[in-house]
Parts: C-alpha cells; structure tokens; sequence
C-alpha cells in the first residue's frame, strides 16, 4: 500500500506556487491597480483584457494600443503574458486531441479537446446545461444515451461559428489543475508522477485560451464545456481553481452551468465550494461501494471516509435542473460486482445524483485488469432499474492514451506521438 498523502498536502491552500508576473489569469480589478502603481490611466487595463481574453493575443508586443513605452516598461518590470502554450499534439482516430502544454517555467500538463458530434454524451461529466437540451429536443432518459444513437435535431446552422461548421454540436475541453497529483489513487497514471507544483488560476484558464485558439473559436458562436478532470486535484488547489473559474466565466465567457469539476473528495474544499458564488457543477469520484474496497483503491479514503464525502456533498444547493454526479471507475473483480451496485444505490439515497460508469483504462505499471462488458452492463441496468440515470462514459482517444487517468508525461515514452504543429 502506498504511504497515504501528508496533512500539508491536502490542505486545499497548500501550494508550491510559481513565482511568476503573468497577466493572463488578472482580474480586471488588478490589471486596474497594476496600471496605476505604473502611473497609468485605469483604461488601459480594459485594453489589456480585451487583448488578453478576446483577441487572444500571444505577445505583448500584440497589444498594440498600448504605447510602446508601457509595454517595454511591462517588460522591464518582469511581466509578461505567462500564456501556457501547446507544444506537441496527438490526435485520435475518434477525432480527440491531445495537447502537451508547457508554461512558463518548463513544466508541461495535459489537456485534452474532445469535439462530440452526437450529441450524446450528456452523461461523461461533459453536459451542457440540462435547459440547453431540453430546448434542443436532447432531453432524454438514460437508456436513451446509451442504447442507441440520437438524431441530431434540426439546426439553423447561420451564424454558427468554427465547431459546427465542422460538423461539430459541441466541444469539451479537459484542464489540468496541477502537475501531477498526489491523491495517489492506485488505478491512475497521473498519481505516478506524484505532485509537482500546482497550476496558478491564469495557467487553469490559458490552457482553454490556447486550445480554443487552435481550434478558432470565438466564444458566443459555439457551445464548449469545460471538465477539470485532466492532470490533478483541482480541490488541493482550491484558490487557484476558484481564480479560474472566474476568469472562465467573466473574460473567456464559458458559463460555469458548463463547467464540471471532479473530485476524489477533499472534504473540507466540497464544504467550501458548497458556498462560493460561481460555483460550477460537481462530480466525485466515489470509485467504490464502501469505505474498505475505497481505501484499497483511493488511499485519501483513510482520511474522510464516504459518509463524511456524502455529507458535505448534500450542503451543496443545487439548482432546479442540477445533479451531483458520481464516477465510478469499474475494475474489473474489485468493484464491478452487482453486490456493489447495490452498495451504490444505497449510499445515493436521498442525494440528487447521477452515476457515470467509467470501464477502468488500463496503462503501464497499473495492476488491475478492465470489467468484463457483461458485468459493466449488468451494473448499470441494476442502477438504472433502481431508477439512478446511469451512463457510460464513451473511452475517448485510448489510442493516444488521452482518455481518463491516462494523462501523464509521456513525451518521451511515447514516440508515436504525431506532432501536427
Ligand atoms: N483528481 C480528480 C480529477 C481528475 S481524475 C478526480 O480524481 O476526480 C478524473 C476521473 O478519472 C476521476 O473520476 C478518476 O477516478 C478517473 N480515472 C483516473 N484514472 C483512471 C483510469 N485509469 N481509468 C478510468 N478512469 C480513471
Ligand atoms: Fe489524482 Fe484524480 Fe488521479 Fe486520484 S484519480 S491520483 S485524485 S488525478
């Protein structure tokens, strides 16, 4: 058993923050009172943030409406644009892309883009609005998600932008919130790199930024979601997380009703989240029935056990159309059982909830084997019969190893990596 993590580490301030005078990722408010510790006119930081969160520009010199000498002093100053930048790209078979990310300081994190062109994945975390559907006729029941194909339904495709020109309904980007991770969760291949430093919120945020620039999006014309479920705890940086989502949500103008975040349960930052303002949706990562089988696979369960992850869960108001969403990744002979099934559906009662089945994705040095398809679908017909809207998530890009838990740094394992750019 690997030794569980130390006290300091799940303190969600705790944090190894690079030292760093980015100005992507500033509020407003702070590129205001940077302009004036310059001797500058408060204007000038609506520029700034027009350059940096519309126009998406990569260098300061590209914010040309400011003068030379502001930008020059800027530079003299130390700061710079601190935006993270796709350096390798791997693209599926199924269309998924996988970026290598490096910022400012060298470290590189994962983030994946996942274009969805059936409309059927309501159920991976990745969902839009519930409202959204319902007006486009996507409402549905469980079954309806994972038994068979949706037509798409008719769209007036004027004024759309990028995405569905291509085809596309929508897209989901999947952000990293550290450099590895060190919940150390035995099934995962993030927890093999163990915990480098935390993302700062401006490196949470640019990694949108730089994948919705690949991809030529202009926000307001396509439909993007977001899912903090790449490299890291997003909850272990709390603060960060929190200063993410609201430079998502304010400057890039992805709703936070788009948003996901997953966590393997950090108690005191769920209870914490429960009351922030801009609050995207929540999923946990239960991955087991009960708290033996969990503390196997997640050892954090040594710390707050499933009751007291489920208790903090239920303090979050949900809105009218708002589910708490429960992963479950299904390994094979551990938790795969009908037994554990019903395990879950008792452990929900009472919680708004929805389950996602995840088939476990194997990768190197990992000892557990994948469920039998028989047993998957028996586990989710037992909840389903028990009325729990339960999907499967679809593996996305296995082939380039960018489907859940399989991020991880592998630049140089990986030769078969295809850099496009
Ligand atoms: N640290 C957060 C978010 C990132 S992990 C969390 O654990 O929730 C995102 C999801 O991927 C989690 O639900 C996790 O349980 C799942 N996951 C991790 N490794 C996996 C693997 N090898 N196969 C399938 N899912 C995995
Ligand atoms: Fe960290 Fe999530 Fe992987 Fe667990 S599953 S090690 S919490 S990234």
């Amino acid at each position: 058993m690997s030794q569980i993590i130390k006290d300091e580490q799940l303190q969600p301030e705790s944090a190894v923050e690079p030292r760093q005078k980015a100005l992507f990722g500033m509020s407003l408010d702070e590129l205001r009172e940077l302009m004036v510790s310059l001797g500058q006119k408060p204007y000038r930081a609506t520029q700034i943030a027009e350059a940096l969160y519309h126009q998406r520009v990569t260098s300061l010199d590209e914010i040309t409406v400011l003068p030379a000498s502001l930008r020059a002093e800027l530079t003299a100053a130390g700061y710079t644009l601190g935006l993270p930048e796709i350096v390798q790209t791997a693209r599926s078979v199924d269309g998924t892309e996988r970026y290598l990310i490096r910022l400012a300081d060298g470290e590189a994190v994962e983030t994946v883009w996942m274009p969805d062109g059936d409309g059927g994945e309501r159920g991976d975390g990745s969902e839009a609005s519930a409202e959204e559907e319902a007006a486009e006729g996507l409402e549905g029941n469980a079954s309806e998600f994972t038994t068979g194909e949706l037509a798409a339904p008719k769209r007036d495709l004027r004024n759309q932008g990028a995405l569905a020109e291509s085809g596309y309904r929508r897209a989901t980007i999947c952000i990293s919130s550290q450099v590895g991770c060190a919940v150390n969760c035995q099934f995962c291949l993030t927890a093999k790199l163990g915990i480098r430093r935390n993302l700062t919120g401006g490196e949470i945020a640019g990694q949108v930024a730089a994948v919705l620039s690949r991809h030529g999006i202009r926000m307001g014309k396509d439909r993007i979601n977001l899912v903090f479920m790449g490299m890291g705890e997003p909850f272990l940086n709390y603060v960060q997380f929190i200063r993410s989502v609201e430079v998502l949500v304010k400057h890039i103008g992805i709703p936070e009703s788009r948003m996901t975040v997953s966590t393997s349960g950090i108690e005191p930052a769920i209870r914490r989240f429960a009351a922030e303002p801009l609050r995207p949706k929540l999923a946990l990562s239960l991955n087991a029935s009960n708290d033996t089988v969990r503390e196997q696979i997640m050892p954090i369960t040594r710390k707050w056990k499933i009751a007291q992850l489920l208790d903090a869960v239920k303090t979050l108001p949900l809105g009218k159309r708002e589910w708490i969403t429960f992963e479950y990744v299904l390994l094979g002979g551990i938790n795969d059982q009908p037994e554990h099934a019903r395990e879950v559906l008792d452990l929900l009662k009472g919680i708004k909830s929805k389950v996602n089945l995840i088939v476990w994705n194997p990768g190197p040095g990992i000892a557990y084997t994948q469920p039998k398809p028989e047993d998957v679908a028996a586990f989710q017909k037992l909840l389903i019969d028990a009325g729990m809207p339960t999907y499967i998530r679809r593996p996305r890009g296995r082939d380039i190893y960018a489907a859940c838990g399989q991020l991880k740094r592998t630049v140089s394992e990986e030769p078969q990596v295809v850099t496009i750019r």
